[in-house]
């Protein structure tokens, strides 16, 4: 080896090193499947490359994962034949957390949530979990399409640095060679490394393929000594997952893929498997994250589906398929509308990308409302993903009822802060003659809870949305009814109960009216500029008097926003 340097690893991937270790110690085997899922993701990224250049297959194209173990030196060994990396690239990724708000993330998490090893997963614990089975790992690679002496030796024992050398290397691809710890030797046995692919790796289109040891025999069935020969057998199922017709894949398997697909570490709530021919082919396999990742409200946090072009890998995160409003989604979509060569500008001009990010929107949705029927599932998805699905109205105004069915409020029905009732719950218990959905909105739920301007509905036993998240304004001001309801700010305008007063009400309201003109005008003179009119009400019971906005001004969350953004 020439060339040889020694670097230290990013802070975040000591410390990310340290928690791993600690924190996952139960659940070590998973290593094994960030290796095969690394692999599987280079044989893809070969195979799309080569797409335009076949001669980066070097006249190998049976892309491949090769699996060995020597339990004397106690090491297993992961190799494949896929895109490989050069000295640059290998600094980059083995030495370094990529993605971006990692280091963020880890800063904020307190000292409990560090031994929480799903919270770890949260950024993928992938090539780096090696450590919590090896005490020293080996990677010897080269990009696919290089000169034979540009390959890379990379050496580390995960204790803060790292050292990189150039050697010749006549495949390309990648070989890890894990040197097992001495209490995590079981991991180089047959058996164990056998049942471990088919358990987490079965999904994976490329196969798995392990060595099987044969001996010949003499006459009398004793082996006849030197005479052992080695063949590969493939281990896993090796077909794309999405291919498979639903009913011939479990639970289990869905739930393995998806965290081989969103480099997740705990399992999905649901998913939607549809497979759609005729005018629009394609498959979707979409998936709806039990957790929210730590970038769900960066701009350019990580978000879309893998995109394959009739099972061949296209890229990663292709946003275009999916509105920002369900940008939690994860999963695959395979189709054959798009040619192979589709790129990400391209895709930016084509119009079958519209139909099948419509035609996907739509499985997404009705994933939701499925999930719906499942009250506790729901409530865990609406509590992560609620206050993003509300945005939904604003982008995505076709589908805006079908969103509309799928949100979920605090209201004076249970007069609690947990977000649980949905429209079709108050309509349910709209009283009679009551034709209009009546909302609030205030900066927290003890605001909007105790506010003046409930106070006549809590004495006419009419419910009231109690809204209170940042987007709340928003989201209404792009909801104008549903199921053919107007919504109705409590706080704005003129209050009009409809036919739920009777004319009795209203004429005893209109003669205090008249009877308090003469404090009304005193009122408003001592007021002055500060508000354009002074009213009798009969919105309030308790409180003497309440600030009311005209009916078509931005609201006060609105006004605080804009004034926020300088405007
Ligand atoms: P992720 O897979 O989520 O990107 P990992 O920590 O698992 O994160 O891997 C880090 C990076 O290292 C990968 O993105 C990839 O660029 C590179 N890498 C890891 N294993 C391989 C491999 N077998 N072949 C090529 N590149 C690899
Ligand atoms: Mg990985």
């Amino acid at each position: 080896a020439t060339h040889e340097e020694t670097l230290g690893f990013q802070t975040e991937v000591k410390q990310l090193l340290h928690l791993m270790i600690h924190s996952l110690y139960s659940n070590r085997e998973i290593f094994l499947r960030e290796m095969i899922s690394n692999a599987a993701d280079a044989c893809d990224k070969l195979r799309y490359a080569a797409l335009d250049n076949d001669a980066l297959y070097e006249g190998d194209s049976e892309l491949r994962i090769e699996i060995e173990h020597d339990a004397k030196a106690g090491t297993v060994t992961v190799r494949d034949n896929g895109v490989g990396m050069n000295r640059e690239e290998v600094i980059a990724n083995l030495g370094t957390i990529a993605r971006s708000g990692t280091a963020e993330f880890l800063k904020q998490l307190s000292g409990e949530q560090q031994k929480d090893a799903r919270l770890i997963g949260q950024f993928g614990v992938g090539f780096y979990s090696g450590f919590i089975v090896a005490d020293e790992i080996t990677v010897r690679t080269r990009k696919a399409g290089s000169d034979q002496a540009e390959g890379v030796e990379w050496r580390s024992k995960g204790e803060g640095e790292f050292s990189v050398a150039d050697i010749e290397r006549e495949v390309h691809g990648t070989e890890i060679t894990l040197h097992l710890k001495s209490d995590a030797e079981e991991f180089a046995d047959d058996f164990r490394l056998k049942s471990l692919v088919r358990k987490y790796s079965d999904h994976i289109e490329v196969p798995v393929r392990m060595p099987k040891v044969e001996t010949a025999q003499d006459e009398d069935g004793n082996e006849i000594e030197g005479s052992e020969t080695t063949t590969w057998e493939t281990v896993n199922e090796a077909t794309a997952l999405w291919v498979r017709p639903k009913g011939e894949v479990s639970d289990e398997e869905y739930k393995g893929f998806y965290k081989h697909v969103a480099h997740d570490f705990s399992d999905p709530l649901t998913w939607s498997h549809n497979k759609v021919e005729g005018k629009l082919e394609y498959t979707s396999l979409l998936y709806v994250p039990g957790r929210a990742p730590f970038d769900l409200y960066e701009r350019d946090g990580a978000r879309g589906v893998k995109l394959y072009v009739q099972r061949v890998f296209i890229m990663d995160d292709a946003e275009q398929f999916l509105p920002l409003y369900l940008r939690f989604i994860k999963g695959v979509l395979d189709t054959r509308e798009l040619s192979l060569n589709v790129s990400r500008e391209l895709l930016q001009q084509d119009p079958k990308v519209e139909k099948i990010k419509s035609a996907v929107t739509k499985r997404g949705l009705d994933m939701l409302k499925k999930l719906a029927k499942d009250k506790e599932a729901y409530q865990t998805f609406w509590n992560t993903f609620g206050s993003v699905l509300k945005e939904g109205p604003a982008e995505d105004f076709a589908n805006r009822e079908k969103i509309a069915e799928l949100l979920r409020f605090s209201t004076t029905h249970t007069d609690s802060t947990t977000q649980d009732q949905s429209l079709a719950d108050y309509i349910g218990r709209m009283q009679e003659g009551q034709q209009k959905i009546y909302y609030i909105v205030a900066d927290s739920f003890n605001a909007a809870k105790s506010s003046p301007h409930l106070e006549i509905f809590r004495k006419k036993g009419i419910e009231v949305l109690l809204l209170h998240d940042r987007i709340d304004e928003w989201l209404m001001s792009h909801l104008n009814e549903f199921d053919g309801k107007t919504f109705v700010d409590v706080a704005k305008g003129e209050l009009d109960l409809g036919e739920i007063e009777g004319e009795e009400e209203k004429k005893a309201q209109e003669e205090t009216a008249k009877a308090k003109e003469d404090l009304v005008k005193r009122v408003k003179e001592a007021l002055g500029e500060d508000v354009q009119e002074v009213k009798v009400t009969h919105r309030l019971t308790d409180s003497p008097a309440c600030v009311v906005l005209p009916e078509h001004e931005m609201g006060f969350q609105m006004r605080r926003i804009m004034e926020a953004a300088g405007q």
